[in-house]
């Protein structure tokens, strides 16, 4: 393989050597079952997963005991969102029950609504405007008397804009609806305080922040709110069942720790590489379309449509950078990213825009490398000018 510069932490992250070293033990020498406590090694396995949701729930201002450990934010958002539509059945069965959430969230939320029993909840799906955003009017006249959950993703994982999610909480505690945030993207980019906040619940993952995969968590403000929706155990407070993955939440535990040290620092040198590789092709070819740009975002994505030729696609052309089309989990099903779809990106569009994200380790090296791959490749390929 020739030089591969990796643009894609969006997608996932390296694991942090830190991060490593911190949780090769659990795996050689700590390997009893943490909830056979009793045991010296047990016991010493249980301890770290402690340490780890208080390292989890610093970051984060909340009671360790407010963290439900997981696979990933897909898991975190099928219990936050399933699990509470099973506690609100229970307390009124015969209502039928409405959502607000937007057309542009995760698959592992849209996906979670499409197999919904439309006869019993209602999903109203607000898809937001051009520049990726949603307005609190917007959301506010989608209100019903029956609406008890509202959805919304803190950062979206393709265009990085920003949702209003503290508007959003407070527009919905006037009308006593529950609110869920898929935080996934913006975890350990900037300080997040659940207290400030006011959220119900908040899904994120471990491998978006430099942990192994396979490890995320829940915030859950009150956990009567969720019923559970898997079976098998008093882990995670009945809610999770299931052996704890000890080397993936010891992870993830150092993983906020370092974030929570380092993650004003990284926003301004992630926000500084990825505003000059911008700036570099705008300045190549002004046909460039920087999505979203003149929205709030994310310091670390940018999501870009370029000027190709009918016949070519970049994806294809791009050999020494890792990006993703779209997103990685439209990628691998060879769709339309559904995100450009909803803000009126046509097809031919669409098939020439590259998602690139930068992280921990990239470096001005990196940027100058990728402008110039790029560059080789628009001479090639990018529509002739008239
Ligand atoms: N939500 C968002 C916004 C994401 O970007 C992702 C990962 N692409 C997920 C959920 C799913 O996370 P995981 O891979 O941990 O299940």
């Amino acid at each position: 393989m020739g030089k591969m510069i990796y643009l894609d932490y969006a997608a996932s992250t390296p694991c942090d050597p830190r991060i490593i070293e911190s949780i090769i033990p659990y795996f050689s020498d700590i390997y009893a079952n943490p909830s056979n406590i009793k045991t010296p090694m047990g016991s010493l396995a249980y301890t770290a997963t402690e340490i780890a949701r208080s390292q989890v729930s610093n970051m984060l201002n909340c009671h360790p005991q407010q963290i439900i450990f997981t696979s990933g934010a897909t898991e975190s958002n099928n219990i936050a969102i399933l699990g509470a539509i099973k506690h609100q059945r229970n307390i009124s069965s015969l209502e039928k029950l409405h959502i607000i959430s937007s057309s542009i969230e995760h698959n592992s939320v849209i996906e979670i609504f499409k197999k919904l029993n439309p006869d019993n909840i209602e999903v109203t799906l607000i898809k937001p405007s051009i520049n990726g955003m949603t307005s609190l009017d917007e959301i506010e006249s989608k209100i019903k008397h029956n609406t008890f959950l509202v959805s919304f993703m803190m950062a979206n994982n393709e265009l990085g804009v920003l949702n209003n999610i503290m508007g959003i909480v407070e527009l919905c505690k006037k009308h006593n609806i529950l609110v869920h945030s898929d935080a996934t993207q913006s975890f350990g980019k900037y300080p997040l305080d659940v207290r400030t906040l006011n959220v119900d619940f908040l899904s994120f993952s471990g491998h978006k922040i430099y942990a192994p995969k396979g490890i995320g968590a829940l915030y859950c403000n009150n956990l009567s709110s969720i019923s559970p929706i898997f079976f098998g155990g008093s882990h995670e407070f009945g809610i999770r069942p299931g052996t704890l993955n000890v080397p993936g939440i010891v992870g993830i535990g150092k993983a906020c720790e370092i974030c929570f040290d380092v993650q004003n620092n990284e926003y301004k040198t992630t926000k500084y590489l990825r505003d000059k590789f911008e700036c570099m092709l705008l300045e190549f070819d002004d046909r460039i379309t920087i999505n979203s740009a003149d929205s709030p975002r994310l310091p670390n994505i940018s999501n870009i449509s370029f000027p190709i030729r009918k016949g070519h696609s970049i994806m294809n052309s791009i050999s020494a950078i890792a990006c993703s089309s779209g997103s990685a989990c439209d990628t691998a099903d060879n769709k339309f990213s559904h995100v450009l779809s909803e803000i009126g990106i046509s097809k031919h569009k669409a098939s020439n825009t590259l998602r690139f994200s930068f992280g921990r380790f990239s470096n001005e090296e990196d940027v100058i490398f990728s402008v110039n791959h790029i560059i080789n490749i628009l001479q090639k390929l990018a529509l002739k000018r008239y």
